[in-house]
């Protein structure tokens, strides 16, 4: 039987990481001499893509000229970095995704309100990398809750009144409601006030459902994105619950896959990606994969 790779229909960019690649380019065609601030998306394939037409890629403020013209990118950025920008007349366009603008006016306003903020999200004291998101959205109020797990619940200080929590966008969709149903109970049973907002991505959530479709057609799956794409990792462990799944970044991994006798000449092979994976990349992986089988 002939071997089929099938790409699963809702994969490739979502509309937030589009936004900053298509306006890194644009303002390269523009302006020249476009820097990004930092990695703009959890994809290396992507990065290097716009690396390859000039772009540069800075990651500290200090190496900054007044020459570059700055790209923020989708994860967002704290009120320092505009401040720092703004303050030595530097220009630059704000490619923070619209939701996780949303959530960073949220959490100014609520805290501004007298509301502990609590984020839910990666905060990364286990691997020393808080999510860029989640470091983000922190400066945006005052020293808030970062909630990565269930036990962690145990941090938070019952002596203040009121809590609003918010949800890094990319974070399991099924942690963050454990954690929230089991706060809910916590506070109304201690006479606190506690709301929240569901700041999940939609995006990511389509890709997820169109990929779990997927993924009970065919013999196993492979999801292409960064190691350090949250989304990407979320994904992979919402798709091996139904199917052998196999996370990769890039062409190595996959060659490594094949040495290990993972993919097999007749099946049929699903692949899918994060939601800073091009369909381009995909395409290409696939391609590859039927060279090898
Ligand atoms: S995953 Fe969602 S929140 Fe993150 S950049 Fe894409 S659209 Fe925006």
């Amino acid at each position: 039987m002939k071997t089929q790779v099938l790409i699963c229909e809702d994969s490739g960019l979502c509309y937030g990481a589009k936004r900053a690649v298509d306006n890194a380019l644009e303002c390269q065609k523009i302006y020249g001499n476009v820097t990004i601030f930092k990695q703009l998306l959890h994809n290396n394939y992507t990065i290097q893509n716009l690396i390859s037409k000039g772009i540069k890629q800075k990651d500290s403020l200090a190496l900054l000229n007044s020459d570059d013209f700055v790209i923020l990118r989708a994860h967002g950025e704290p009120p320092q970095t505009y401040q720092y920008l703004q303050e030595r007349g530097i220009k630059f366009l704000d490619c923070t995704c619209p939701n996780v603008l949303k959530i960073n006016k949220l959490v100014k306003e609520k805290d501004e309100q007298g509301y502990k903020i609590i984020i839910v999200g990666k905060h990364g004291l286990n691997d020393g990398q808080m999510h860029p998101e989640v470091y983000a959205t922190s400066k945006w109020c005052k020293e808030p809750y970062i909630i990565e797990d269930q036990q962690e619940i145990k941090n938070i200080n019952f002596r203040e009144n009121k809590f609003f929590l918010v949800i890094q966008t990319t974070f399991s969709n099924e942690k963050a409601d454990k954690i929230i149903q089991t706060l809910e109970k916590l506070f109304l049973s201690n006479g606190k006030i506690f709301e929240y907002a569901d700041t999940t991505c939609k995006a990511k959530n389509r890709i997820i459902d169109s990929s779990i479709k997927l993924a009970q057609k065919v013999d196993c799956m492979i999801v292409v994105g960064g190691k350090n794409s949250s989304n990407t990792i979320y994904l992979y462990q919402s798709l091996k619950k139904y199917v052998d799944t196999y996370q990769i970044e890039d062409e190595e991994d996959l060659y490594q896959l094949f040495c290990a006798n993972k993919l097999k000449k007749g099946k049929k092979i699903g692949l899918t990606g994060g939601a800073s994976t091009t369909k381009e990349e995909l395409v290409g992986i696939k391609q590859e994969i039927l060279k090898m089988i």
